[in-house]
Parts: C-alpha cells; structure tokens; sequence
C-alpha cells in the first residue's frame, strides 16, 4: 500500500508540490481554505479533506504549506486542526516560511502526539515546485529528516540537513535576506543607469560580463525589462520574510544594516498595493521615486522627458 499524505495549502507552491506527490505515488489527501483550489487535484485523483484535521487523519506525513506564521498556528492548532488527529509514529513537515520560534513550538505540540516535525523550507520558487527541483533547508531530527527523505526527494533536488527545530528556517531567511537584497540593488542600478540614458540591454550586458553577474537577476531581468510582474513569489512574502529576518536579528543581537533598509523598500511597494506582484516589482517603487522606467527602449521615453 503506497504511503499516504494528508496536503494543506494549495497555493503558487503548494498546487504544484501536491500534484507531483500524487504522480509520484503517494495516497493523497488535499485540504485548502479557499476550496475551489482543490479541483484540479480532485480531477487528478486525490482526496478532498473538510477541513485540516480531516487530511492529516490517518495519515502517514502530514504536509503544509501556507502563507505565513499565522495561518500555520490556525490550520495546525486551531479548531479542526491537523494536531486533533495526527497519528502517533506520523511525520508533520511544514514548508511555509515563518517564525523559527512558532515553529519550534509546533515542533513540540507535535511531539506531545507522538508524531515527529521538520521545518522543511524550500527555495526555487513556482519553477522550481513545478519540475519537482526545489532545494530543501530542514530543521529537526535526523532520523526524521532520513524518514522524510524519499518523499522530500519527489519534490526537490537538493535536501540540506541544517540542525535541530528551527535551523531550516533560520537558514531559509537568511537567503532570502541575500536574495531580496540582490534584487533591489539591481533594480536600484538600473534606475540610474535609465535615468542617464542608458538602455536596460546595455546595462545587462555590462552586468553579465562583470562579477555583479547572478543567477538570479538573470532570470528576473526579461520580466522586469517587459514589465511583467506576474506573481512567481509575491512581494508581500518576500517582506515578511524580511520581517522575520529582522525578528530573529534583534532575538540574536546581528545587525543587519542593509536588509533593514531594502525591507524598507519592499515595505513601501506594498503599502502601494503591489503585495501580490512578483518581487522584483519592487523596481516600479523606484522608477517613481525617479521618474523613469527601466524597459525595452521604445516604452521608454528620452532622458529629456523624464523628470
Ligand atoms: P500563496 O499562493 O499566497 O498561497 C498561500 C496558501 O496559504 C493558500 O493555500 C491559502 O489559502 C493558504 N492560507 C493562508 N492563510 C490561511 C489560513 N489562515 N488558513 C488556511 N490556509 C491559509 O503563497 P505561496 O507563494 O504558495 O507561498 C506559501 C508559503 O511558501 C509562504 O510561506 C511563502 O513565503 C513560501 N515560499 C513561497 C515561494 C514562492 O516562490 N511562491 C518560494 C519559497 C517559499 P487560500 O487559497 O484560501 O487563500
């Protein structure tokens, strides 16, 4: 009898990531708030759960993935909550992105039921869940991780032991410092450079034969260049994870001068309603501050024009 997986949290990453353990043979049960999202794996052959306790019900891994350290505490410990019926011996692995302290303390609540957690954060975004090729950063026991490991291993291409409860999480916010960083200082040189004159392609050639060359804005230059901010991870989690950084910077006495400005930044662009835009729309706060677009040429007007 193949394993079965109670799945909470159909969103961006969590559709994909639920399709991929039903095709790889996993008994699936999916649960999420907004039901209609629970379709298309209906379609596909899972089960439809009620509500979060009835996913993780008998289930053999219990796995979330939802917006924010609230919404984890709700589904998890709230009315009709997964911690009403995990089974004793059954593995509870949340991927959201939240608070290493709130996790840890599920980590607990968990163990009070017999069943083990992992803080199992991801990195690679809607791509990366689509093709199953995230990267893993887990926090917890290492027999659990080892236990966890073959299912995590339809999801992902990399799978990173960090330490114990609450390590993953750590780790995933740091990079996620790093990243948001690397964005908005992209942005912020392209600006400039546009405000001088200079077309986005010339500036991407420069960039891409320097040392300032990255993966990441890479990819994220085609969209920003047409002005397509279709939503891969919305801005409004990148400034929560930038939040969270900064709660875990002042919990551990680390300055963090340049990740406070920048969330600073995608603070703004969210008060400006652009939280369920890609990220890297962070780049249309700036332009207004600086009255240029960073785009092809012909949606760009002369230098002379701008103010
Ligand atoms: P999303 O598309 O906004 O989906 C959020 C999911 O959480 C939805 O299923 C939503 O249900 C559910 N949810 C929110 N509040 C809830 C509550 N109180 N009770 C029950 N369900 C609730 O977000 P996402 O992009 O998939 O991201 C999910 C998590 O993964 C976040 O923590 C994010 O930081 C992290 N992450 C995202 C990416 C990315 O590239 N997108 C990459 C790495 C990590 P409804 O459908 O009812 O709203």
């Amino acid at each position: 009898m193949p394993l079965s997986v109670g799945f909470i949290g159909l969103g961006i990453m969590g559709q994909p990531m639920a399709m991929n353990l039903l095709t790889g043979g996993y008994r699936l049960t999916v649960y999420n708030r907004s039901a209609q999202k629970a379709d298309p794996l209906r379609a596909a052959g899972a089960k439809v759960a009620a509500s979060p306790a009835d996913a993780a019900r008998d289930a053999d891994f219990v796995y979330t993935i939802v917006s924010d350290s609230a919404a984890v505490e709700e589904i998890a410990t709230g009315k009709n909550g997964i911690l009403e019926a995990i089974r004793p011996g059954a593995i509870f692995i949340d991927s959201s992105t939240i608070s290493p302290t709130v996790s840890r303390k599920l980590a607990c609540l968990t163990a009070g039921k017999g069943a083990s957690f992992l803080d199992a954060p991801v990195t690679g975004s809607k791509h990366g869940a689509e093709k199953g090729e995230l990267t893993f950063m887990i926090g917890g026991n290492r027999d659990t991780f080892e236990r966890a490991l073959p299912l995590l291993k339809v999801l992902g291409k990399k799978h990173i032991y960090c330490g114990a409860h609450g390590a993953g999480l750590s780790a995933k916010l740091a990079q996620n410092a790093i990243q948001s960083t690397i964005v908005e200082i992209f942005c912020e040189g392209f600006v400039l450079a546009a405000k001088a004159g200079v077309k986005p392609e010339t500036m991407m050639e420069i960039v891409q034969s320097s040392m300032a060359r990255a993966a990441l804005t890479d990819f994220k230059a085609p969209f920003i260049f047409k002005g397509d901010f279709t939503p891969y991870f919305p801005l409004k989690w990148m400034h929560k994870d930038l939040e969270l950084a900064s709660e875990a910077a002042y919990a551990q006495g680390v300055p963090m001068p340049a990740a406070s400005a920048v969330k600073e930044v995608y603070a703004a662009a969210k008060a400006q309603g652009k939280g369920d835009l890609d990220y890297a729309a962070v780049i249309t706060f700036l332009e207004e501050l600086a009255g240029v677009k960073v785009r092809t040429l012909d949606s760009n007007p002369p230098p002379s024009e701008q103010r």
